[in-house]
C-alpha cells in the first residue's frame, strides 16, 4: 500500500525540481494545495500555462518579452543609450539594475554562465550573439555584470578576452557586490556602487 496517493506524490515530486526547494517544503506545498480551495490550484495551473505560452525572449538582447513582440521594451527604446551594453546572466539581474535607475544603456542577457564542471560551454549560452551583435554594432563601452562567483569570473574573462580585440572597451562591476552573491539580491545602493565604480579592463 501506497502511503501518498500518486497524483500528490507527482506533484511534490515536480516541486522538489525547483530550486531551493526541498522534499519537506514540497510536500508542505503539495498538502497545502490539497486542502486549499480548487480556485487556488487552477489559478495556480493557469499562471503557469500563461506564462509559458505567452512570453518569449528578445531577439536581440535575449532578455524576456511577451509572446509575438520581437524585440524588449528596452531594445526597442529610443532613449536608451545605445552606446553601453550591460551583459548579465538573468532577465531578474535587468531587473535589478533598472531598479537602482542609475543605469541608461542596453542589455545582453546570457541566459547561464560557463560552467566548465557542469559542462555548460559557449555554445550553451547567448555568447556567440553577443559577440556576433559587438561585430554588426560595435558599442563604446561593454559592462560585464556577471555575479561575482566562479562561474560569473569565468565567463567575463572568457568576454574579455573576446571583446577586447574588438577596439570596445570593457570593465566589470566593482567589487564590493558580495563574493559568492547574486546581483539579483544585492541592495540598491551596493549595486549602484557597483555600476559607478566600474573597473575598466584591459
Ligand atoms: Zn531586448
Amino acid at each position: 500500500m501506497r502511503a501518498i496517493p500518486d497524483p500528490v506524490q507527482n506533484l511534490i515530486d515536480a516541486f522538489s525540481r525547483l530550486p531551493g526547494i526541498g522534499p519537506k517544503t514540497a510536500s508542505r506545498l503539495a498538502f497545502y494545495l490539497l486542502k486549499a480551495s480548487d480556485e487556488v490550484s487552477f489559478d495556480l495551473a493557469k499562471a503557469l500555462e500563461s506564462m509559458k505560452t505567452k512570453t518569449s525572449h528578445c531577439r536581440l538582447c535575449f532578455n524576456i518579452t511577451m509572446a509575438g513582440e520581437e524585440l524588449c521594451d528596452i531594445c526597442a527604446s529610443s532613449t536608451r543609450n545605445d552606446d553601453l551594453l550591460c551583459v548579465v546572466e538573468e532577465p531578474l539581474d535587468v531587473i535589478a539594475i533598472e531598479r537602482t535607475g542609475a543605469y541608461q544603456g542596453k542589455y545582453h542577457v546570457l541566459q547561464g554562465v560557463l560552467s566548465p564542471i557542469e559542462g555548460i560551454g559557449p555554445d550553451q549560452i547567448k555568447i556567440f550573439p553577443l559577440l556576433e551583435r559587438l561585430k554588426n554594432h560595435p558599442v563604446e563601452e561593454v559592462i560585464l555584470a556577471t555575479n561575482p562567483s566562479m562561474e560569473g569570473d569565468t565567463t567575463a574573462l572568457y568576454l574579455q578576452q573576446r571583446i577586447l580585440p574588438l577596439g570596445i572597451k570593457v570593465s566589470r562591476l566593482a567589487r564590493g557586490l558580495p563574493v559568492g552573491g547574486d546581483i539579483e539580491y544585492a541592495d540598491q545602493n551596493t549595486l549602484q556602487r557597483a555600476l559607478s565604480g566600474r573597473q575598466s579592463v584591459d
